[in-house]
């Protein structure tokens, strides 16, 4: 048995349910299924647990770890940098070597007028800080009222007050009173969901049209920023129609809005490009990054800022009066450094836009696709979703909706896949550096889950 700091398996998952509360969980299922899965160790592409079951990782943790697991020289950077220097601020004009190369670093991945960055440690907090940045901006611009936020149903923006407001869960509102005041929720550019056998550029303009009419309705003079994920990811892998963003870019642009590119998952190579607004070829005015930015070895986030939002508090003399304890942790921010390199060096972005993104869509189209049980099988880059139905050509779901994802889910994990569940949809964003072979594993596996799933979705 898998001994882990004097405990064993068994033990852990005892101290599991007697003291733990892990994130985004049901605390009674917890307790049915005996605690939580522990995993122990990973290489590569593949995790194992402490009873010695090993997984590919479809999901990259939680669409974070890029370069795979296991990099020595990431830890080796830390070290080394943990003795040099473990910690300093970042406050009253004080910083530490690494969080100000990697600011350049990224202000030249980002390009044109995204010069700028603020470090925070989460997707979340990076929300935060675009929440009061944004609002703070319009102020200073002596446009005091322009404080509402635009974002879509489904959406996903963190788990914080202000980024769970900006995001469109509806059962994340329910606990803790969200959204508050200030957040305006529109359609989600859903073509299987919402717009299921239209043409999907009518999808794309009415989706847009949705944004645009919100604007209207609540006057545009009082709306500070649109914001979006290029690719939802959590929401279930809603990949928009290839018109969608120029769109909702024009609209921003014509009522001055600004635009604000959540790339907490489709940054850094998700989608065969840097960033997902390169992808679809829009300019944002900020950018969240967090996950890939050091490939989930260390908490850290960023959020990028246009040259224009910068010289406007810049001129004001005013200070931020905002930021965090570890707020370009040295640390963290020498492992993203070292990230970044790997990345680069590697061709990690190349690779995914070239080889294994076009490979895993293949693998999806031929071997899923035709599946009778799936709707739809799509992905862009190394993310992708397969929808589950209960009749072939519809878009009609199991039962009452969202119990067959689960179920499927159950025999992947069962069958040494880790994916997730969303709705009635499999989603899956594997490291970057995944192989044909295990992508083969991946698509091959699901397909085995959804034949061993059939009479119990029958059931449903
Ligand atoms: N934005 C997006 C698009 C995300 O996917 C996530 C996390 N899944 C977040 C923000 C929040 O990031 P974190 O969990 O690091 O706070």
């Amino acid at each position: 048995m898998t001994t882990v700091r004097n405990h064993d398996i068994a033990t852990l998952r005892q101290l599991d349910m007697a003291h733990h509360l892990p994130a985004q969980s049901s605390y009674a299922l917890q307790q049915q299924l005996g605690g939580s899965r522990v995993i122990t160790h990973a290489r590569g592409c593949t995790i194992t647990d402490g009873e010695g079951h090993s997984l590919l990782d479809g999901m990259a943790g939680l669409w974070c770890v890029n370069v795979g697991y296991g990099r020595e020289e990431l830890a080796e950077v830390a070290r080394a940098q943990m003795l040099e220097l473990p910690f300093y601020n970042t406050f009253f004009r004080t910083a530490t070597p690494p969080p100000i190369e990697l600011a350049a670093r990224l202000a030249g991945l980002l390009g044109g007028d995204l010069q700028h960055v603020f470090f925070n440690n989460s997707g979340s907090e990076s929300n935060d800080t675009v929440f009061r940045l944004v609002r703070t901006y319009w102020a200073l611009k002596g446009q005091p009222q322009r404080t509402v936020f635009i974002s879509r149903r489904n959406a996903y923006h963190g788990s914080t007050v202000a980024s769970a407001s900006l995001g469109g869960m509806d059962f994340m509102h329910v606990q803790g009173g969200m959204p508050i005041p200030g957040v305006e929720h529109v359609m989600q550019p859903y073509h299987f969901g919402e717009g299921f056998g239209e043409d999907p550029e009518s999808f794309a303009a009415r989706a847009a049209a949705a944004i645009e009419e919100r604007i209207l309705a609540v006057g545009p003079e009082n709306v500070a920023a649109f914001i979006g994920e290029p690719v939802q990811g959590a929401g279930g892998v809603i990949i928009p129609p290839p018109t969608y963003w120029q769109r909702v870019e024009a609209i921003c642009r014509k009522y001055g809005i600004l635009l604000v590119s959540d790339e907490v998952i489709c940054g850094f190579g998700r989608l065969g490009a840097w960033f997902g607004f390169q992808h679809f070829g829009f300019t944002p005015d900020i950018v969240s990054m967090a996950k890939g930015l050091s490939s989930g070895y260390l908490p850290i986030s960023a959020t990028g800022v246009s040259r224009e939002i910068v010289e406007t508090l810049r001129a004001s003399g005013e200070e931020f009066t905002h930021g965090y304890t570890y707020s370009g942790h040295p640390v963290c921010a020498a492992v993203a450094l070292r990230n970044l390199d790997i990345i680069e060096r590697e061709d990690l972005v190349g690779r995914t836009a070239r080889d294994t993104g076009p490979y895993l869509a293949a693998a999806l189209a031929e071997r899923l696709a035709p599946h009778p049980l799936v709707g739809e099988a799509r992905s862009l880059g190394l993310i992708g979703a397969v929808e589950i139905v209960a009749e072939k050509g519809t878009n009609r779901r199991h039962g009452k909706g969202g119990q067959a994802a689960p179920i499927v889910r159950d025999h992947c994990i069962a069958r040494g896949l880790m994916v997730r569940a969303v709705r009635d949809a499999i989603v899956m964003s594997p490291p970057l550096v995944i192989s044909h072979a295990e992508i083969d594993q991946l698509v091959d596996t699901i397909k085995a889950a959804l034949d061993a799933a059939q009479a119990e979705l029958a059931s449903l």
